[in-house]
């Protein structure tokens, strides 16, 4: 083979340097700014480099790091928040050193922001200001497994996958989240927490059974029947009760070190039913929900647009759109177990049954046909593996803000429909027809169908700004357009959105009765972190934000 000339190959790499700028003009690249505050609270410098040489003595060196190979790993989450670089990455192995980091932290005014695996949708593990990641992931053990009593105890680097590997060791499983199976179970508490089984056992919260928390100030805070010195039970705490105190705080109160939540019987048998409605309205959809929700038969009931279905279950873009034209409008899943394969068939006739009561205009496509439709390169027993482990180890082109809101199930009628005439207005293709990649909503009832969750994904092209602001513009305004119908927005985190530009205007006017509640949270975050370091997101002085927290 002939080699090439040096100045051969410098001229082909000038074509393709040029090429490569001409691409990033015209796409508007966007740039991944590395810069701090330029008059910065905390993280000055001199008290980085300190804070680093104590880190280091306290924790080893090999478990502290600044160099950029290491922190830009830190950098971005799966959201479209331009990147921001921690100063320092520190890996803790116990609660002890959980607090140390804390301690050292408040010595030196440097910000801490807990780490779970980095998947959060929103922006949650970006350090705004820089400072510290706490990466709890060598505290990955499962510390207790009681399978008669069902339940587990967690320390923070325990995934999903893991939990759900050993319960099933044991004939138990957890409820999980749709997210990658190697996300953080305590993370997703702190956070999301929108998971399967929801309607037979509710969301996560409702199964924390207690917590070790160190708080900013690095003391260690138990909550739960532990707080008595008792062992772990299914029995409340001490009073007020506090046992999810971190639920949505998303690493603004401290960091979660340990976790202990319930655990639920794995039927020995499953059967799956899929009615099918193809007409674009939902009043008998919800209906159904309501019905099957409240005959508590199915282990984990939701349903899906067909958009919905083809991001969830397609391998790529193509395959995503060849799923929303096979599969008709309206797919509700229901999964229904047993000791024995009877036992769950019947289960599933049974909710056939109702939901031919409900509308005639329901299909049930059988398993085969739902083989079909789905094609060879689609598996279907991924449903099963998202019911089991957690679906996603992949998903389609882009980044995308997660719409999530909570509402009654017969509230989401109207706030279904707003939702798409606001995302299609604002984001839509001209023909009013959305993409898979653009819009498409899931509802999933809870609490035997009191209420429900319903979730509409905007993906977007990371590297186009254009389309960033088209996304995010259509987010907030059918985002807005439920919490106007009514709907709650599914993650609170009043620490986060304290003092947010716009927020901090239009909450008081939009929400009067969440004040007091902000106001508690905030005055709860300012005692027990005095000095604004975990997960800052605004400052205290003035009570504004300076960089926006969720894009
Ligand atoms: C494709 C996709 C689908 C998703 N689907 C779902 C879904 O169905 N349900 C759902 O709930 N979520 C979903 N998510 C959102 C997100 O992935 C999950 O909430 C996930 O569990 C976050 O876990 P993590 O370990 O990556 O947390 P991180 O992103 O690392 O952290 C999340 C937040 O928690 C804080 N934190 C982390 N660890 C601790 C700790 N020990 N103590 C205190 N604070 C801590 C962090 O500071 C951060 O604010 C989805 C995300 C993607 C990308």
């Amino acid at each position: 083979m002939k080699r090439k000339g040096a100045a051969e190959v410098k001229r082909e790499t000038g074509i393709r340097r040029s090429r490569y700028e001409e691409d990033r003009r015209q796409r508007r690249i966007v740039k991944i700014p590395v810069k701090h505050e330029s008059d910065p609270v905390n993280n000055l410098p001199e008290n980085l480099e300190k804070a680093g040489e104590l880190l280091r003595e306290s924790l080893g060196s090999e478990w502290v790091s600044d160099d950029p190979a290491v922190t830009c790993g830190y950098a971005r989450d799966q959201s479209f928040t331009p990147a921001i670089y921690p100063h320092i990455v520190v890996l803790p192995a116990s609660t002890e050193e959980v607090a140390e980091v804390f301690r050292i932290a408040n010595q030196c005014k440097v910000d801490v922001m807990p780490y779970g695996t980095g998947v959060s949708t929103v922006g949650a593990t970006i350090p705004l200001y820089g400072g510290i990641i706490c990466d709890l992931r060598r505290m990955d053990q499962i510390l207790e497994l009681d399978a008669k009593n069902m339940y587990a105890r967690i320390q923070p680097g325990v995934t999903y996958v893991m939990l759900q590997a050993e319960a099933q060791r044991h004939a138990l499983r957890l409820t999980n989240p749709s997210t990658s199976a190697t996300a953080g179970v305590i993370s997703n508490h702190t956070m999301c927490n929108i998971n399967t089984m929801a309607s037979k056992y509710g969301f996560g919260m409702d199964n924390i059974l207690e917590f070790v928390m160190v708080l900013p100030t690095g003391e260690v805070l138990e909550g739960g029947p532990r707080a008595c010195g008792m062992q772990p039970a299914h029995v409340p705490g001490p009073g007020p009760d506090i046992s999810s105190y971190f639920r949505y705080s998303m690493g603004t109160m401290g960091i979660v070190t340990e976790m202990t939540i319930r655990l639920y019987p794995e039927p020995a048998f499953m059967h799956q039913l899929y009615p099918a409605y193809d007409e674009d309205r939902l009043d008998d959809v919800i209906e159904a929900l309501y019905r099957l929700g409240r005959d508590n038969l199915a282990l984990e009931l939701a349903h899906l647009q067909n958009t919905f279905y083809g991001i969830f279950i397609g391998d790529n873009n193509k395959e995503a759109e060849r799923l929303v034209k096979a599969m008709p409008r309206n797919n509700i899943m229901a999964f229904f177990g047993g000791a024995t394969r009877e036992e769950a068939v019947l289960k599933a006739e049974l909710s056939r049954k109702v939901v031919s009561e409900v509308s005639p205009k329901f299909d049930f496509i059988e398993a085969e046909i739902m083989e079909e439709l789905a094609g060879t390169k689609v598996k279907l027993n991924r449903w099963a593996k998202y019911f089991r482990e957690t679906v996603r180890v992949q998903r389609v082109r882009g980044s995308f803000y997660i719409g999530a809101l909570i509402d009654r199930l017969d509230n989401f009628l109207g706030t279904e429909r707003a939702m798409r005439t606001l995302t299609t207005d604002q984001v839509g293709t001209n023909d009013g027809v959305l993409r898979p990649d653009d819009a498409s909503a899931y509802f999933q009832p809870y609490h035997m169908g009191r209420m429900a969750y319903l979730e509409f994904d905007l993906y977007s092209n990371q590297a186009d700004k254009d389309d960033l602001l088209r996304i995010l513009f259509g987010y907030l305004r059918a985002s807005f357009g439920g919490m106007g119908r009514g709907a709650l927005f599914a993650a609170g985190a009043a620490c986060m959105i304290a003092g947010m530009p716009m927020a901090d205007m239009a909450l008081p006017v939009m929400m009067p009765s969440l004040m007091p509640y902000m106001d508690t949270v905030i005055a709860l975050k300012m005692e027990t972190d005095p000095n604004n370091i975990c997960n800052r997101r605004w400052d205290y002085q003035t009570g504004k934000m300076k960089k926006l927290a969720l894009f």
